[in-house]
């Protein structure tokens, strides 16, 4: 083992704080990473502030962070991808079975024995897996993705969840183009959907509750936006989406965007709210539109997007933060007051 500089929190009300955490040393199969830089998901607030206590409640300390690029430093005896001084990235998973049908079919994110990066038992030290609000993590090469060298890697990082979070749904409901999407809540996930549902050449749709995010949403991809408190707008739209992707992470209405499918168009919940939302299943039985939701990706569909990424030259926009601001971006998260995704520099966390 090995101590990490981290920064965690001891409760569900307390504030982010330096500490250090133990590390493995690496196994023959394990790739050591100098985090550059960690994006902040809204996931790592409803973690951090046990939201989901429901289906994962929180282990403290908590050391949130699954947006993690950075630098290779050492790697196992067994390790052929990887060697120091690579660029690398993680994402929400750190191990999974390898042998369960989910495995096999390269949906690692579905398997039963699966490791998320932070706030999950970790085989190796016993506790609790840590995850990118660190100078430094290690994890199996299987689950170390490659960056592609054009991308800003500040910018980068958030594609490790708000990217494949969102890749990964439309590519499975066949968003395309000729067809008409939606993308509910422009923040970390949100931006990101708008701007792949733009490069697969569908017809673009944001719905948000931020007048003051229009422009952003048009200059994102958007063909067009919707302000979703406004019900006239929002009836102009009845019945003509193939697809919705909402991307919201509290309590709102649903009905008001099934109401806005066409026959057999589907809404795929990212957006993961603490409490549960009523649903009217007539709005579902008369066309047919179904409700779904998605986490994540795989480790194979990971590394398709990053790549995706790189020949199109997508990233995140991000605001990049010293990890001393990690308590002032939560608060802010709340308020639905980034562009579009915080990004911690992680050189921030050498002075502490
Ligand atoms: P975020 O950056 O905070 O964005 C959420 C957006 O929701 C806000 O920017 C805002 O957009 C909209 N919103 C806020 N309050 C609202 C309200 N009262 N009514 C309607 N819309 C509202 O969060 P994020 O990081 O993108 O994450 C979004 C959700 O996805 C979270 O619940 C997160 O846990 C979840 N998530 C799920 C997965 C998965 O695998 N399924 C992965 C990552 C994250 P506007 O200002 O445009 O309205
Ligand atoms: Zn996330």
């Amino acid at each position: 083992m090995y101590q990490a500089k981290a920064y965690s929190v001891s409760s569900a009300t307390a504030p982010f704080a330096p500490t250090t955490i133990s590390r493995r040393e690496p196994t023959d199969t394990d790739v050591q990473i100098e985090i550059l830089f960690c994006g902040i998901c809204h996931s790592d607030l409803h973690q951090a502030r046990n939201e989901w206590k429901e289906v994962m409640p929180t282990v403290y300390p908590c050391v949130p962070g699954h947006e993690i690029v950075g630098r290779v430093t050492r790697v196992g005896s067994a390790v052929s991808k990887f060697k120091p001084g690579d660029l690398a990235a993680v994402g929400c998973l750190v191990d999974s079975d390898h042998t369960c049908p989910e495995c096999q079919a390269n949906l690692e994110q579905f398997c039963p024995n699966m490791t998320l990066t932070y706030n999950f038992p970790d085989k190796h030290t016993g506790g609790v897996t840590y995850g990118g609000y660190s100078d430094s993590v290690v994890v199996d090469q299987r689950f170390v993705l490659s960056v592609p060298s054009n991308l800003d890697l500040a910018a980068a990082a958030p594609l490790l969840c708000a990217g494949i979070t969102t890749y990964s749904p439309m590519r499975h409901w066949g968003v395309t183009k000729g067809k008409k999407v939606g993308i509910v809540g422009l923040g970390g996930l949100g931006h990101m959907g708008v701007k792949f549902a733009h490069a697969f050449g569908a017809h673009t749709v944001v719905f948000t509750t931020s007048p003051s995010k229009k422009d952003d949403a048009l200059r994102l991809g958007a063909d067009e936006v919707v302000l979703s408190r406004d019900a006239n707008e929002m009836a102009k739209h009845a019945g003509s989406f193939d697809f919705i992707l909402d991307a919201v992470a509290v309590d709102h209405d649903l009905n008001a965007y099934i109401n806005l499918l066409r026959r057999d168009g589907n809404l795929t919940m990212v957006g993961a709210p603490e409490k549960p939302l009523p649903i009217a299943i007539f709005g579902l039985i008369m066309a047919r539109r179904s409700l779904s939701g998605s986490p994540i990706g795989g480790l194979a569909e990971t590394q398709e997007m990053l790549d995706f990424c790189g020949a199109h030259n997508i990233t995140s926009d991000v605001e990049v933060i010293p990890i001393q601001k990690l308590n002032e971006a939560y608060e802010r998260l709340l308020k639905s007051d980034v562009k579009y995704r915080f990004s911690i520099d992680m050189a921030s966390l050498k002075s502490e």
